[in-house]
């Protein structure tokens, strides 16, 4: 509780889900202190931009910028920034921080809303290789652009899923050699179809990029210069090596749930959770950390992508406000959505991938397509749209409404 009587909100995780479950406590009317928790010195940012205009130097600092962190006064919250939050005990209702500027504290909620994201997976062995990167934060692409602009090409992207695929489109179109590595045979093989993957790998190889599929990465050849080193190249399972200065990794995320340990709540792939986002009493998660059930899937679902940061942030404000005054409130169930520019390429994709699959508009071949996925009854569970916004968004309509197959055909064909 505040001193003037009204509930205190904590959110941890100052970014997308954690600044958008603070907004809509505040549009609620609710009247709640909310103290906004984060890590990160900066004000909140968007990260989608990091892998493609901001990388590309088109876009400057104070346009990756959330829309709260231009007047950050205006959100009604206070905001502890620089701050990591270490750990959570849920009996005394204290979250423990410790920051950069003052030091350890206690700060005490009547809710909670975990909203820490996920961090980029490295590659063993390479903490103290400066010319290998990772692409989550804004400091991560500050570091990349400073190497590049420093050091130059060759590039070597390990890992083609979509941040390595953007991150490759990105330096390949400002004119420098790149290598994508891939360990699958397919990129993308975990979120779409490797169809679908090929496709894109061909897009790749079109505009240059040399694309290494179904092999592993062994290390590095390092240039040792006594008090540094740099990489020279990356050496493949197969034997061969790829000639790199700049390496970048993308090979997925981490959920950040290590200072909840020893808290109580369930942690398995992210902050587990019941279909209401609800992970403990007074206590909702949201965004890429989040681990609920999903109540259309059946299943427990953790999805890393901005609308979900969005959406799920959103509803986490509602969800802790709901549980603060014993309301009931629906479960969160939304068809997942996520987009992807490289090159000319606007990659969009709702819902999730099936095994059965269809192309029901246009032509890979013309880089304009719109394909449908079924699940194992036949039922559509995903569409796929390149170069067609319009199918993109009517499929995910169509999906959260439960059309048929045949309706979707016949509405975007
Ligand atoms: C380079 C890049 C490109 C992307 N492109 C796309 C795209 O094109 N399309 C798409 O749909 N999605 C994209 N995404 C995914 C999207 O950005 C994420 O899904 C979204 O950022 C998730 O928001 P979040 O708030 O849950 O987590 P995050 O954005 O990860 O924010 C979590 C915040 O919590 C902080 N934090 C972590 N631990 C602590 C702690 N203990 N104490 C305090 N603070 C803590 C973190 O530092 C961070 O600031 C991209 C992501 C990246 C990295």
């Amino acid at each position: 509780m505040s001193d003037n009587g009204a509930p205190r909100i904590v959110i941890v995780g100052a970014s997308l889900a954690g600044v958008h479950a603070a907004q809509a406590i505040r549009r609620s009317g609710a009247d709640a202190e909310i103290v906004l928790i984060g890590d990160e010195a900066d004000h909140p940012y968007d990260r989608p931009p990091l892998s493609k205009q901001y990388l590309g130097g088109d876009w400057d600092a104070e346009k990756l910028l959330l829309r709260p962190s231009k007047d950050p006064d205006a959100l009604g919250v206070e905001w502890r920034l620089g701050t990591d939050a270490v750990g959570l005990d849920l009996e005394a209702r204290t979250v423990r921080t410790l920051s950069m500027d003052d030091g350890p504290d206690e700060v005490g909620f009547d809710g909670l809303v975990i909203a820490t994201g996920a961090r980029a997976r490295r590659l063993p062995d390479t903490d103290g290789l400066s010319d290998v990167h990772v692409v989550r934060s804004k400091a991560d692409a500050d570091r990349l652009r400073a190497a590049v602009a420093d050091r130059g090409g060759p590039i070597a992207v390990i890992g083609a899923g979509f941040i390595g695929g953007e991150v490759a489109a990105t330096f390949r179109s400002a004119g420098h050699d790149v290598t994508m590595i891939e360990a699958a045979e397919a990129p993308l093989t975990r979120v779409l179809d490797a169809e679908a993957g090929m496709m894109i790998a061909e897009r790749h190889r079109v505009e240059g990029v040399e694309v290494r599929l179904g092999v592993g990465v062994d290390g590095f050849e390092i240039d040792d210069h006594g008090d540094h080193q740099h990489v020279r190249g990356v050496r493949l399972a197969d034997g061969s090596t790829v000639e790199a200065r700049t390496v970048v990794v993308g090979i997925g995320a981490i959920p950040n749930t290590e200072w909840l340990g020893g808290s109580g709540l369930e942690i398995d792939n992210g902050v587990r959770a019941d279909a209401t986002c609800l992970a403990a009493p007074g206590v909702v998660v949201a965004g890429d950390v989040a681990n609920w059930d999903h109540p259309r899937y059946g299943r427990p679902m953790r999805v890393e992508q901005w609308d979900n940061g969005v959406d799920q942030g959103g509803y986490a404000g509602r969800r802790i406000l709901a549980d603060l005054a014993g309301e009931p409130i629906d479960p969160f169930d939304p068809v997942p959505w996520f987009w992807s520019d490289q090159y000319d390429w606007k990659i969009q994709f709702a819902g999730i991938a099936g095994r059965g699959r269809e192309i029901i508009h246009g032509d890979p071949a013309e880089g304009r397509f719109a394909q449908l996925y079924l699940d194992e009854g036949g039922a559509p569970c995903g569409l796929l749209a390149v170069n067609r916004p319009r199918h993109a968004i009517k499929g995910r309509q169509f999906l959260t409404s439960a059309a048929s197959a045949d309706e979707i055909r016949d509405a975007l064909a």
